[in-house]
């Protein structure tokens, strides 16, 4: 497999002229870092990710882990993978230096990510789960959870996982069953089941650390209930690695993501399984959250990512493909045209890119802000945080849904050939289905954004988001380019503001359930609202630079790209009206709904 698979270019337009990450390095937490910087290390990233992530992509896909006598065997590259993730820092760059990290900020770090699951989200997959669990350590374990962990999950020779699911509790993590019981040690015995564990056990590492959620004996029911604890594979015991009573009893065998496995984990069998409390008892949930919310950004990343790659590859065969003639063509015996020249296909590529892009801007906004946190005075992180807080759905569930009709869309571009493990299209398009599903599914990230997030703080986040799309609206007022769609991000927000506003009467007269009932379409709408308004922060930028001295490769690029901000105008944006007209209706169809309405 040959190719491109990602825009380098695409990515520097967003770090450098978009979102100004170079401004950050007047803060003196990240005033080591400069462009020099920032550009080697997205040099090394592509580097590897070409060099050691992409040519096993589809090898990764067609041999699945299985678990072999007790032992979950990956792919063989597994290893020299997270090998060289370790050797370059990428486990631990984002953390600051006295834990060992890089200090970088999340948009390098994150973009970096994109490029290695634009290569192949598998394989990336393990150390952005050894990351995330060390991360919850960092921030809520003590010094001795962090000496006896961190250090070997930074090293790739321990792996990260986060075990929340249980059969019978998956988007209901309030009902989990796994039970901790205190001991007169510094640790408590665990016994429980998880499912669906990524990268949950394989054979590439000596050891697993699970950042596992279980109840105290005796703790209050419900969310309240559940703690956080550090639960290994494996235990230090007289300077020895020992068995701590963790049985991988099965692996999943997945229809896409293949590459990384899944697994089902037993804990306490032979009453001998333990685990050691990171913070407070019951807090878990929302140490988690930590975790979950960055991990829910990741996941639009990782969707963002194989839609990007996929787009590439269809492009390269549109461009290639010769198949019939342009329609105002009448001469049979003229040559066939690269589809590429049908308007159709056109429209395809576009309508990729538009999401694509669109989603792309989003997550490095998100990033933005992440950063930002890190560095603002307290006073002023409310805010970016609460911005934080309602965008994540939209982060998550956005790229996730728009990702797989994308993709579907690549994979058109190449017909029958689509269709066939010949090309990779199909590969992605199967990979791509995880994402509306892990990390919250998209009903629940409906019912976060409209349930919780647009109400938190007496609608504080939603006023917030609402003056960010307005400041924005009012830059592009400057540039007559911009004026069409000005003007309608100003309308499509004052849309979404009169829906919120009809729906929160809903929930005074007609109840919850009614209120939530659409919960997802309100999500879309807003996701469609959001990716207008970060077109528009591209097309100010745009036409910034345009403003000045560009090279022709940069007016291609610009000019490309003014073509794309008017397809999602012209194409995706108007979508909202007719969620506005089903969102206004409220009369709570699918709640009267009997479930006798399914019977045959
Ligand atoms: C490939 C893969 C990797 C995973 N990795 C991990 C991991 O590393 N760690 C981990 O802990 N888990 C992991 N999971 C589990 C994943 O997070 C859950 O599958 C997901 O949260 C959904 O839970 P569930 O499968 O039990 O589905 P359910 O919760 O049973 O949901 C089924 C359907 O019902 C809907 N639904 C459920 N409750 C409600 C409600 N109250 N209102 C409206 N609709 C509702 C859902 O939206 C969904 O459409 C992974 C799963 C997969 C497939």
């Amino acid at each position: 497999m040959a190719g491109k698979f990602v825009s380098e270019r695409n990515i520097k337009f967003l770090l450098y002229d978009v979102f100004d990450i170079e401004s950050l390095t007047n803060y003196p937490y990240f005033s080591d870092h400069n462009k020099n910087t920032f550009n080697m290390v997205l040099k090394a990233a592509s580097k590897l990710a070409k060099d050691k992530l992409f040519p096993v992509f589809e090898e990764m896909d067609r041999s699945q882990p299985e678990l072999v006598n007790g032992e979950v065997v990956v792919h063989p590259s597994v290893r020299d993978i997270l090998h060289e993730y370790a050797e370059g820092g990428w486990i631990s760059s984002i953390f600051p230096y006295d834990v060992g990290g890089e200090q970088l900020p999340s948009m390098i770090t994150e973009v970096c990510h994109f490029i290695f699951a634009c290569a192949n989200y598998s394989a990336g997959a393990y150390s952005g789960l050894t990351s995330g669990a060390a991360g919850l350590i960092i921030s809520f374990g003590n010094k001795a959870l962090y000496d006896r962990f961190v250090p070997n999950m930074f090293s790739g020779k321990w792996q990260g996982t986060m075990a929340l699911t249980e059969p019978e509790a998956g988007s209901s993590l309030s009902d989990i069953r796994t039970v901790a019981e205190p001991t007169d040690g510094d640790y408590y015995t665990i016994k429980g089941q998880k499912v669906f564990i990524s990268a949950g056990d394989h054979n590439c590492v000596e050891n697993v650390v699970h950042l596992m959620l279980a109840k105290i004996k005796g703790a209050p029911p419900g969310v309240k209930g559940i703690s956080l604890f550090v639960v290994p594979k494996k235990r230090m015991e007289n300077g020895q690695l020992v068995s701590n009573d963790v049985t991988t009893s099965g692996v999943f065998h997945k229809m896409g993501y293949k590459g990384c496995p899944i697994v089902q984990l037993d804990m306490g069998d032979a009453g001998d399984c333990r685990g050691w409390l990171v913070g407070e008892p019951n807090n878990g949930l929302r140490y988690m959250f930590q975790m979950m919310n960055e991990a829910r950004i990741d996941v639009g990343l990782g969707a963002n990512a194989m839609a990007t790659a996929a787009y590439y590859a269809s492009l390269e065969y549109s461009k290639s493909r010769l198949q019939g003639r342009r329609a105002s063509e009448k001469e049979p015996t003229k040559p066939q045209v690269p589809i590429i020249e049908h308007a159709d296909v056109k429209r395809m590529l576009l309508f990729q890119r538009a999401i694509n892009e669109g989603a792309l801007a989003l997550l490095m906004q998100c990033s933005k802000y992440v950063d930002l946190l890190q560095v603002l005075p307290e006073v002023e992180k409310e805010n970016i945080h609460l911005l934080l807080e309602l965008l994540t759905p939209v982060a998550k569930s956005y790229p996730s849904e728009m990702g797989i009709q994308a993709i579907s869309q690549g994979l058109q571009c190449l017909g029958g050939s689509g269709y066939c493990d010949d090309y990779p299209l199909e590969q992605y398009y199967r990979d791509a289905r995880i994402h509306p599903i892990h990390e919250g599914t998209t009903g629940i990230q409906g019912m976060d954004i409209l349930g919780r997030k647009v109400i938190m703080k007496n609608g504080r986040a939603f006023v917030l988001f609402q003056e960010e799309v307005v400041k924005t609206v009012q830059a592009a007022e400057a540039y007559p380019e911009l004026l069409p769609f000005s003007k309608k991000l100003a309308d499509a927000l004052q849309r979404c503001r009169n829906i919120t506003a009809h729906l929160l009467t809903v929930a005074q007269s007609q109840g919850i359930e009614v209120f939530l009932a659409d919960a997802v379409l309100y999500l879309e709408m807003f996701g469609i609202v959001t990716i207008a308004w970060q077109w528009l922060k591209q097309g100010v930028a745009i036409q910034k630079q345009l403003g000045g001295k560009v090279s022709k490769n940069d007016l291609h690029f610009f000019t490309g790209k003014m073509v794309v901000l008017r397809f999602f105008y012209s194409y995706e944006l108007p979508k909202i009206s007719g969620l506005e007209e089903r969102l206004l209706e409220s009369d709570g169809l699918t709640v009267k709904a009997g479930t006798d309405c399914f019977i045959d």
